[in-house]
């Protein structure tokens, strides 16, 4: 019995490396865009592949599928076009945290550092309820001020940020260092390559 279990396991190891890897390479990298020095991890080549764009919200699905989440709530820009299709299988809500001055409603909101200067993201402010056990996600971490300011606006709504998750993952920005006493969780990560 204990044999099977773990030869089931090493296998689905080995396939989700392989899927992980496949997904990597469907993400393209444009070296000094929108600035020099910046490598921009392109995920419109990873969308453009059904192949690869159904991996990653498979992989999702499986992950988030038995967490007990109520809402999940995306980032504009690109993390509205992996939120819509997790909330879709997982049949759950789909909140949007935008930039500000889109959301029409009721809002409240959040300012965020940038490397120079600051910005701001609004939610609804009836978008989420006291209870709410909410997974927040993006298309990518870099510094993670983005994501933090998210999670504040969740929490101050009385949500519970459950986990956030993100299709790319910078490591050398250091973005999860910030998210201490959450869980996060990455598809695939880059290293400077
Ligand atoms: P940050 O707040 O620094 O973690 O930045 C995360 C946000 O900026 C995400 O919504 C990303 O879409 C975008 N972003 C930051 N750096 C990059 C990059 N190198 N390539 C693509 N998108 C990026």
């Amino acid at each position: 019995m204990l044999v099977r279990w773990l030869t089931f396991w090493l296998i689905r190891y080995q396939e989700l490396k392989r899927i992980k890897m496949n997904l990597k390479e469907s993400i393209r990298t444009i070296p000094n865009w929108p600035k020099p020095g910046i490598m921009f991890r392109d995920i419109t080549s990873l969308i453009e592949n059904p192949e690869a764009f159904n991996q990653c919200i498979e992989i999702f699905k499986e992950q988030y599928q038995n967490k007990e989440i109520t809402k999940i709530a995306a980032i504009e820009s690109r993390g509205f076009i992996f939120g819509a299709a997790l909330a879709r299988e997982l049949k759950l809500p789909l909140v949007l945290i935008r930039k500000k001055g889109k959301l029409p409603g009721e809002t409240i909101s959040q300012k965020y550092e940038l490397e120079y200067g600051t910005d701001q993201i609004e939610i609804h402010k009836n978008a989420i309820n006291e209870g709410d056990n909410v997974l927040v996600i993006d298309d990518l971490i870099a510094t993670g001020g983005t994501i933090c300011a998210a999670c504040k606006l969740v929490e101050k709504l009385g949500g519970k940020v459950v986990s956030v998750a993100f299709v790319i993952g910078l490591h050398e920005l250091k973005g999860k260092e910030k998210l201490q006493g959450y869980d996060i969780f990455t598809l695939v990560e880059f290293k400077g390559e």
